[in-house]
């Protein structure tokens, strides 16, 4: 199949790219593995927050309507499926393969997000996007200022428990994982962020965390650190340049969202240190924009 512009997942980010190239009047092809980062929301019957006009929406029933939109034009094609074996052609065309299906396009959007690697706390998996998170500005509310326990995964909790007592009363359960410094100590006192040092043995109830000693804290919610990966090795199947952020690896973009890699773009949380839906969204827009003017200029 050839096409002028291929994007590789159909989400917030995805969407938001190819609804510029259908608006451009352009053909594009939009694969999605249907695989949203925030799927474990809905599964918990939650919802999104922060993104004005969608705000407390599910987050499915933000993609689907976005879908619905740009399905409306004409020149937009959807794939259901997975994008792999994704090379650069010596024409410069952007070649991958959807199953049997093989693809060559002009210009490609990667939209492909960031998987979570969570910590090995029994029990926090299950809870994932239900009561355990790792944005407050997402989830913090909805904890009505209640106890928030913050799991440390790595030294990134740090940041969560100098934050998260806007949110609520907080307590620091550091489960071995760093040592806060004289000055870290100082910094959580100035807060009220209670420390936990005893090493957490599971997740029970709603969000209360067994200690090794056998007591119990009962939380309201709680946020960790888990660790992003690329969703799909597409960015590096190209050879895109990639920068290493604090949570993890995301792809290297400039000003219009372009890679390093000739006629690709990418947006969302695939390429930039931490993401939401808005910014997703925003990101889209710029790699639409782009992909669409390089084609002349
Ligand atoms: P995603 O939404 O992750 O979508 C990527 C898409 O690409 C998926 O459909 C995937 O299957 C597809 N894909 C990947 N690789 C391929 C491939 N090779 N071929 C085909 N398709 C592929 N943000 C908020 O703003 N508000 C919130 O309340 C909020 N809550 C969150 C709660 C949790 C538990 C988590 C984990 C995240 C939350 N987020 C929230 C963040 C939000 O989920 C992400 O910022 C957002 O989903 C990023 O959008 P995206 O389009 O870049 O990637
Ligand atoms: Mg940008």
């Amino acid at each position: 199949m050839q096409i002028d512009f291929a994007v590789i997942g159909g989400s917030f980010a995805g969407l938001s790219a190819a609804l510029q190239l259908a608006r451009a009047r352009r053909t594009v092809l939009v694969v999605d593995a249907g695989q949203r980062r925030n799927r474990f929301v809905d599964d918990a019957g939650l919802t999104s927050h922060g993104f004005m006009s969608q705000d407390g929406r599910a987050p499915a029933a933000i993609a689907a309507e976005g879908k619905a939109q740009l399905l409306r034009y004409p020149s937009v094609q959807w794939l259901d499926g997975t994008a792999d074996e994704a090379r650069v052609d010596a024409d410069r065309r952007l070649a991958f393969r959807v199953g049997s299906t093989a693809v060559s396009a002009g210009r490609l959007v990667l939209a492909t997000g960031v998987r979570d690697l969570l910590p090995p706390v029994p029990g926090l998996a299950e809870r994932w996007g239900r009561s355990v998170f790792h944005c407050p500005y997402c989830h913090g509310y909805e904890l009505e200022a209640g106890e928030i326990g913050i799991i440390a995964a790595t030294p990134l909790a740090q940041h969560h428990a100098v934050m998260l007592p806007d949110w609520g009363r907080t307590t620091l359960f550091l489960n071995g994982v760093y040592t806060p410094s004289g000055e870290e100590l100082d910094a959580l006192t100035r807060r009220g962020t209670r420390i936990e040092p005893t090493p957490v043995v599971r997740l029970e109830g709603e969000a209360d965390v067994v200690l090794a000693d056998g007591r119990v804290q009962r939380m309201n919610g709680l946020f960790t650190q888990p660790r992003t990966l690329m969703a799909s090795a597409v960015a590096e199947q190209l050879g895109c340049a990639m920068t290493e952020g604090p949570m993890g690896p995301f792809i290297q973009v400039g000003p219009t969202q372009e890679t390093s890699v000739a006629n690709v773009f990418a947006c969302g949380d695939a390429a930039r240190a931490a993401g939401s839906v808005a910014l997703s969204v925003g990101d889209g827009v710029m790699a639409g924009f782009g992909a669409h003017r390089s084609t002349m200029f």
